[in-house]
């Protein structure tokens, strides 16, 4: 990321907008109020990656299909639904006509009552309600995906379904590429045009990649297959989709990659995994981790993504030791030097900052819980297993302080994350190691064992300094003090940065609001 560098603003964003088919709290409540009137929210029971179950009791079908239109620049989104006998009345509210470039084109069976809200005539069988979504090749107001000659993406929208019923049904949910276009969709991505798809299992998870571009799988394969095995933060899902869009680095801008949920795109070099800075494995951390923070925790979403895709490529063995600590360290916070203060958003929204101090904060975290600990805990204990995000910096720290059993561990995380204060990097690699029986050096000898003969567990023949062992090299040191000062940075506050309306995080899915970062930031992924 930061070896790229700033580009010229370019011509491909994939905006965020997206959207779980999951009730949001907020929308929770506003169906409560309406429920005294009869029509009551129907349950929402569609698996995240979008596969029909069977479920007791009725079940109102939803199935969302994109397609192309013959004129560019917007593209088709019909809703269609399969309604039970049991449901007397139907309304369906879809949030993001709110917004500009979204309009209605044609309805069957469904009146549009209010401006985001269709109600079901009740005779039709099949209602069924089209809306034209503006795509764009920038990012500009209501834009909801990406278009060129050959090709789209666009993201499914969240949409509000209420029913008048004596029992209230089960909604399922899928998303679709019209039967008479080439594309693939799941887990709310649809890719409009032609296209090779590769499946593979990797450490019983299914894994198809939807090839928009000509793309050599195989690295990133072994990625996934590592990282399911050893760093999936407990996480499983049946499958994982990665959709790689037929665009170069040249032509891509202000966002590389992002996810949704199990899907992610990256473009035609995403798959190459050549340096751990990559986009293929930060995306990989946000299928397991979705959303990890809200409220003045929301920066740790995009730095648990930025430091476990450094860490875990680095144990997978791609790159080298120093660039990935090059990659960590926030030498300062992009676009500009500035004073960044994690839990206060004000300070690096539309900036990287919450990435880059992010990363180096959470590393420095990580290696004081496992010295702590003496390598008992690490940081991963602290994400491991959740379902929910956390809601506040607050119960993020009481977390930390009760994975490390520590409460002094509270001070001095309050100094880095709600100061604009930076901790020094860790320079011992021991605090790097993700998993000990792997061989990130390839020098025949897993990295616990390296560690424990105080040899470098990332560099092949070197000991813990990253100097060429000797058999009088000491076993690995505590370096806690670092050479790195504390900076202050300047105060320059810059940038916008485009929020996700109308996304709402299914409850315990790893759903993730794609940031779209407005102006002429450093390239990033989402
Ligand atoms: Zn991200």
């Amino acid at each position: 990321m930061s070896a790229r560098g700033v580009r010229a603003v370019g011509t491909v964003v994939v905006v965020a907008l997206l959207v779980v088919a999951g009730v949001t709290p907020a929308l929770a409540t506003a169906d409560r109020t309406t429920a005294t009137d009869g029509w009551r929210p129907a349950v929402d029971a569609s698996p995240s990656d979008g596969t029909l179950t069977q479920q007791d009791g009725a079940t109102l079908g939803e199935r969302i299909v994109a397609s192309r239109n013959d004129e560019p620049g917007s593209v088709t989104l019909t809703f269609e639904y399969r309604i039970p006998d049991s449901v007397s009345g139907l309304r369906v509210g879809v949030p993001v006509l709110s917004l500009p470039g979204i309009t209605v084109g044609e309805t069957d069976g469904f009146e549009h009552a209010t401006g985001t809200r269709f109600e079901w005539d009740t005779e039709t069988e099949r209602p069924s309600v089209s809306l034209r979504l503006a795509v764009g090749d920038t990012l500009g107001d209501g834009v909801r995906g990406v278009e060129r000659d050959d090709w789209a993406l666009v993201s499914q929208p969240s949409t509000r379904v209420q029913v008048r019923a004596a029992e209230r049904p089960t909604r399922t949910t899928t998303f679709a590429v019209d039967d008479a276009e080439p594309g693939y969709a799941s887990s709310h991505l649809a890719y409009l045009g032609p296209h090779d798809r590769r499946n593979v299992t990797v450490a019983d998870e299914n894994a198809t990649f939807v090839l928009g571009a000509d793309a050599d799988t195989e690295r990133a394969t072994a990625f996934l297959r590592t990282a399911n095995e050893r760093f999936d933060f407990g996480v499983r899902h049946d499958r994982i989709t990665v959709f790689v869009l037929p665009v170069s680095d040249e032509n891509t801008t202000n966002v590389d990659a992002a996810t949704v949920d199990t899907a992610f795109w990256v473009g035609e070099s995403g798959l190459r995994l050549g340096d751990t800075g990559g986009v293929f494995t930060h995306e990989y951390v946000h299928t397991r981790l979705g959303t990890v923070g809200t409220g003045d925790a929301t920066w740790l979403t995009e730095a648990s993504a930025e430091y476990y895709g450094h860490l875990f490529a680095l144990n997978d063995g791609v790159g080298n030791y120093e660039s990935f600590r090059a990659g960590l360290r926030a030498e300062e916070y992009a676009p500009e030097r500035q004073s960044v203060t994690l839990t206060d958003p004000e300070t690096w929204r539309g900036t990287t900052a919450h990435y880059d101090k992010g990363a180096h904060v959470l590393a420095a975290l990580d290696a004081e819980i496992r010295r702590r600990t003496d390598g008992e805990r690490t940081l991963r204990d602290v994400f491991a297993g959740r379902s929910e995000p956390f809601a506040d910096y607050r119960s993020f720290r009481e977390a930390v302080i009760e994975v490390a059993g520590d409460e002094s561990l509270g001070p001095w995380l309050d100094r880095y994350v709600t100061t604009d204060a930076l901790p020094p990097l860790p320079e011992n690699p021991r605090y790097y190691v993700a998993d000990p029986d792997l061989d990130p050096d390839g020098d025949g000898t897993p990295s616990g064992t390296e560690v424990d003969r105080g040899r470098h567990p990332f560099v092949a023949g070197a000991g813990p300094d990253g100097a060429v062992a000797t058999e009088a090299e000491p076993t690995t040191a505590e370096n806690e003090t670092g050479t790195e000062s504390e900076r202050e940075t300047g105060t320059d506050r810059t940038g916008t940065e485009g929020s996700a309306p109308g996304f709402g995080a299914g409850a315990g899915a790893a759903a993730l609001a794609l940031v779209a970062a407005l102006g002429a930031l450093r390239r990033r992924r989402a």
